[in-house]
């Protein structure tokens, strides 16, 4: 175990029967070793991104999540423009330099509609964007890329095909690869991620998760603990454990030392201390919550969200406190990936503030990396 552990600090590459024994068998020398990679690549620095809950109307009915179509146990909302822009000016005011879009699948929102809200977020306050929506054509995703949105998260949830198909009824594995590959080839930061502790998901499907995330070139990863929600059908599922997400992070961040980590909410809901201990298990970024009122607790995706009756600003300055517990400190960046080798360029780059296209290219002295491999997917 601390053979494998030992090497992977220095090579980045693991094969799939080292991951599995990783997951069985890891424990404190793993989540040091990924602190101590984390630490070398992304430094000290934690990115905060300002979550905005924007609607919690779903089109889908992935069989895990609250806000799926069919459960009619959940009262809908969906901000205006002008609230949404508002949360984005104000989490700005709080010293944010990204807010992350996040939604169901809600087809009001057009492309055109998002464009607007998100040039103007991007007229009112010097912010990265980036957005979390689910799936849409590369045509919609090359609107919201040329209206100004810089990021993507998308999470895979699982690579194994037929756990995929039993949970997501009506929707085609194939197609949210075709968005993960449209989103990278239009010049967004792309983030994925999975599930851990679905009910029949293998340690092995797992360590493919893990290679998928490496095999694509992801610029982020998040992994959550899966967390039953009563009103689906997976209600009286056991739910994934802290420990095991926390291993999936930790792999992820020793095969990906220069990408972007979040210390997700999910872990916090299952464990008190659960994004300080992330952070310091291979995460560098962390997403506060940054919408306001009673829509927190309606975008109930999972039960025991955290931080459910606070302020955007009480949360602000929550995090920047226990990060700084840790003797780390919060970034004033936008916090764009710096990969190791230069990126091609992006046309998007003439219109970023001269620090961030510097943070963009300048590559660190360590290590190569291999980029994504999109024959694959
Ligand atoms: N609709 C968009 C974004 C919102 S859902 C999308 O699906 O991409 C954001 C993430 O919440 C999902 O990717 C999923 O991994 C996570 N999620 C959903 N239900 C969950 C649950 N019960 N426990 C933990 N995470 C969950
Ligand atoms: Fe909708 Fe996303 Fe929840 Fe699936 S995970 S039901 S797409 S909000």
């Amino acid at each position: 175990m601390q053979d494998i552990i030992n090497s992977v600090k220095t090579t980045h590459e693991l094969s799939k029967p080292e991951i599995v024994e990783l997951l069985k068998n890891g424990g404190d020398e793993l989540f040091k070793a990924a602190d101590e990679v984390r630490k070398q690549y992304v430094g000290d620095e934690v990115h905060l991104r300002a979550l905005i809950e924007f609607s919690n109307i779903c089109r889908c009915n992935c069989k895990y999540c609250g806000l799926r179509c069919d459960n009619k146990n959940i009262e809908r909302y969906r901000l205006s423009k002008e609230e949404i822009v508002d949360l984005a000016k104000k989490a700005y005011s709080y010293g944010y330099r990204t807010v992350v879009m996040q939604s169901g699948e809600d087809m009001y929102f057009t492309a055109e509609l998002l464009a607007e809200i998100i040039k103007e977020i991007k007229l009112a306050s010097d912010v990265a964007i980036t957005l979390s929506i689910g799936e849409r054509s590369f045509e919609e995703y090359k609107i919201l890329k040329s209206a100004g949105a810089d990021r993507f998260l998308l999470r895979i949830e699982t690579t194994d095909k037929d756990l995929y198909k039993s949970l997501h009824p009506n929707m085609d594995f194939e197609n949210r690869k075709r968005c993960l590959r449209d989103l990278k080839e239009l010049g967004y930061e792309v983030g994925t991620g999975c599930l851990v502790g679905l009910k029949g998901q293998s340690l092995e499907a797992l360590a493919d998760d893990i290679l998928f995330f490496k095999e694509i070139g992801a610029d982020m990863i998040g992994i959550g603990p899966f967390i039953p929600h009563k009103n689906t059908p997976l209600g009286q599922d056991e739910g994934g454990s802290f420990e095991l997400a926390l291993k999936v992070m930790a792999i992820t961040r020793l095969l990906m030392p220069d990408i972007n980590i979040p210390a997700t909410t999910a872990m916090e809901t299952l464990n008190p201390n659960g994004r300080l201990i992330a952070l310091q298990s291979g995460a560098n970024v962390v997403m506060p919550n940054a919408t306001e009122g009673d829509y927190r607790r309606k975008y109930e995706i999972y039960p025991g969200k955290i931080c459910i009756n606070d302020s955007p600003a009480k949360c602000r300055n929550c995090i920047e406190r226990k990060i700084n517990s840790i003797g780390r400190t919060v970034s004033t960046s936008k916090g764009f990936r710096r990969p190791l080798t230069p990126p091609t360029f992006r046309g998007d780059v003439a219109d970023k503030k001269i620090e961030d296209v510097i943070e963009n290219i300048l590559p660190l002295p360590t290590g190569e990396d291999k980029g994504g491999n999109y024959e694959n997917l």
